[in-house]
């Protein structure tokens, strides 16, 4: 595939970064991750938007204006052939001469993007739709998940450790048995009809298909939403439980630890929802 590194587009095969880069070294990034459905990119600005703002968050300094990333993004989707693909960009505090903890003065900092495919866009048909078996665990993570840091390993154990127990994601609780999310997506609730999901604050990303998906219920109006604190036995008792993320949409869990969620199927308000998601009424 072809990516882009600094200010060029290359085979992925001819991109070398320094060893002591920080990004390497330390996690010391940010990154995001565009959908692309049918050539077509799904809430750029948001997540162009999110990306500066983790930057301004961690003080790296980079002037590029939203058409300047849109430019490398139509061009990356251009040569990797278009369709379904998810866009990754990175940017890191760059490459230092010497390991130390203190943001360095005059380094630049080092810009990755790269895309990979992703499955077709979801359809709102219960027979086909993808489903997901989680577990649970204490949400280990650090206290500044409202960033979209590069350094991924409190998520990436997490996610392992419902991986090896054959579930594709793990739900997280905070110290008081309070929802936060799971290792890479966002989390709802719903039960007689209501969808719940934890409000945005420093134990939950910002995700951009959670703020797309809740304005669309809000315009809509036939569902109704809440952002609140979820209870873990909110969880547990739930009719439906849902993730969302940027490569998976709104998808339908089915198993929590090992046990059905509601009747073990997929729900009716999944399905109204995934429908709205869908429906090419709403455009982002
Ligand atoms: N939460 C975490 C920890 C994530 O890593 C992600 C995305 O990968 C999300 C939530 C969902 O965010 P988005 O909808 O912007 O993809």
């Amino acid at each position: 595939s072809i990516v882009f590194l600094n200010d060029s587009f290359m085979p992925m095969q001819q991109a070398k970064i320094s060893p002591m880069d920080r990004g390497f070294l330390f996690g010391d990034g940010i990154y995001e991750v565009i959908p692309t459905y049918d050539t077509k990119l799904v809430g750029f600005g948001p997540h162009i938007a999110r990306m500066q703002e983790g930057m301004n968050l961690i003080g790296i300094k980079l002037d590029w204006t939203e058409d300047k990333w849109r430019e490398v993004v139509d061009a990356l989707i251009e040569k990797n052939g278009g369709g379904n693909l998810g866009i990754y960009l990175h940017v890191s505090r760059g490459a230092d001469i010497k390991r130390a903890h203190a943001y360095p003065n005059n380094v630049a900092p080092t810009v990755y993007a790269f895309a990979f495919e992703i499955p077709a866009a979801n359809v709102a048909d219960k027979a086909i739709a993808k489903t997901y078996k989680v577990n649970s665990t204490e949400d280990l993570r650090w206290k500044r998940c409202h960033i979209k840091s590069t350094a991924l390993l409190g998520n990436v154990m997490h996610y392992q450790h419902g991986f090896e127990q054959g579930c594709n994601e793990t739900l997280l609780f905070n110290e008081n048995n309070e929802l936060t999310e799971a290792s890479a997506c966002n989390v709802y609730v719903v039960k007689d009809g209501v969808i719940a999901t934890p409000p945005l604050d420093n134990q939950i990303l910002p995700g951009i298909t959670r703020l797309i998906l809740l304005d669309i219920l809000t315009k809509d109006g036939s569902l109704k939403v809440e952002e609140r604190i979820v209870t873990m036995e909110e969880v547990e008792n739930a009719d439906e439980i849902w993730l969302t993320s940027s490569s998976k949409e709104v998808a339908p869990v089915v198993e929590l630890n090992g046990k059905a969620v509601g009747n073990g199927e997929i729900g009716d308000v999944w399905l109204a929802a995934q429908s709205l998601f869908s429906s090419g009424k709403y455009n982002y």
